[in-house]
């Protein structure tokens, strides 16, 4: 089969490259990829700028149909379409065993399309039983396809930060990770989600507007973006931000937009260190919580969520393309004129 492979460390890298089909091994199932998603992590592994270890095919938000399973494996069989998390984890060292799955500390741990494991994008990828989730009915292969970034936004947002019936939260940042927030948050039954971003992003704005949000607010062209927050919130203040735009400007903003004893809840990386007053933290007996990745119960919840229809991922599918068509992928990704690229053609 062909992957899309990095072939080396260094900036580029990436080509597509022939394969032996891979085969299950113990406890593993043989799937078939349907549809893959390109990541702003795959962006990062193709210019260096985060872990991996080559050579590995990329890919870790996909759907697929399991076509064979090895020996051992017990609640899945061939036929059933399936999701999983990037992550394997090993369930014996401190972090598994006080649930914090998504931090494994295993030596060697496979991640698939990063480190240890070879990804989706390609016809065929193995994975763990263990971490395999099957996919409800009614739910399309490249809606499942989005349930990766989903499950991110549901652990940081619905597992990891307090938001009640009614509140009012902002959204930093309209990438998919932020347009996944909007509808999470309005799932959890926010009052008003409020989403902001730059000049650039209008059309991705749009984007929110169609898929939940209340209020767009472009931060450059407001004079002040800080009071248009406190007017919608009765001068109070946001119960809730959640930055997911990875810009450094925009934590600093998080502790303007939030109300006192708020929570600001940190998706977007900076990638670099930031120079912050973090006094409105002690001034506003703030609350902020990093996540990363997903837990178990992350997935479980994105699937429910998928199958009642309460989220719909479809609308940030902007681009399908085959496998061939790769760098004009990753170029709509970087260049910010897509929400989510799958691949929907791995041959
Ligand atoms: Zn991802
Ligand atoms: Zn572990």
């Amino acid at each position: 089969m062909r992957g899309l492979m990095k072939t080396a460390r260094g900036t580029g890298n990436l080509e597509i490259r022939e394969v032996d089909n891979p085969r299950p091994g113990v406890n593993e199932v043989l799937v078939e990829v349907a549809a893959a998603g390109i990541c702003g992590s795959d962006i990062h592994i193709k210019h260096d700028r985060s872990f991996y270890t080559p050579p590995v095919i990329l890919g870790h938000e996909y759907s697929g149909t399991v076509v064979e399973i090895g020996s051992g494996v017990q609640d899945i069989e061939v036929g059933e379409r399936v999701v999983s998390p990037a992550t394997a984890y090993c369930g014996r060292c401190y972090q598994c065993k006080t649930g914090h799955m998504n931090r494994c500390t295993a030596q060697g741990k496979r991640i698939l399309g990063v480190s240890q494991a070879n990804g989706a994008f390609a016809k065929y990828l193995t994975v763990p039983e263990y971490i395999v989730h099957k996919v409800p009915e009614g739910v399309s292969m490249e809606e499942a396809a989005l349930a990766e970034p989903t499950a991110c936004i549901v652990h940081a947002v619905a597992e990891r930060t307090s938001i009640c019936p009614g509140d009012t939260v902002v959204v930093q940042g309209p990438g998919t990770m932020g347009l996944l927030a909007v509808q999470v948050a309005k799932a959890m039954g926010a009052g008003k989600v409020i989403v902001s971003g730059v000049s650039s992003d209008r059309w991705r704005l749009d984007v929110a507007e169609k898929t939940g949000a209340d209020l767009t607010l472009d931060v450059q062209a407001e004079a002040d973006a800080v009071e248009v927050v406190r007017e919608h919130t009765g001068g109070l203040g946001a119960d809730a931000v959640i930055e997911a735009s990875g810009a450094c400007v925009a934590c600093s903003q998080a502790l303007d937009f939030v109300k006192v004893a708020g929570h600001i809840s940190l998706v977007g990386v900076r990638g670099q260190p930031m120079e912050i007053d973090l006094d409105p933290m002690i001034d506003k007996e703030l609350t902020m919580t990093g996540t990363w990745g997903t837990l178990p119960s992350s997935w479980v919840t994105t699937l429910r969520l998928l199958s009642s229809r309460k989220i719909d991922v479809s609308p940030l599918i902007t681009h399908r393309i085959s496998l061939d068509e790769w760098e004009k992928g990753f170029e709509l990704m970087e260049t910010q004129q897509a929400i989510k690229v799958l691949f929907a053609d791995l041959e």
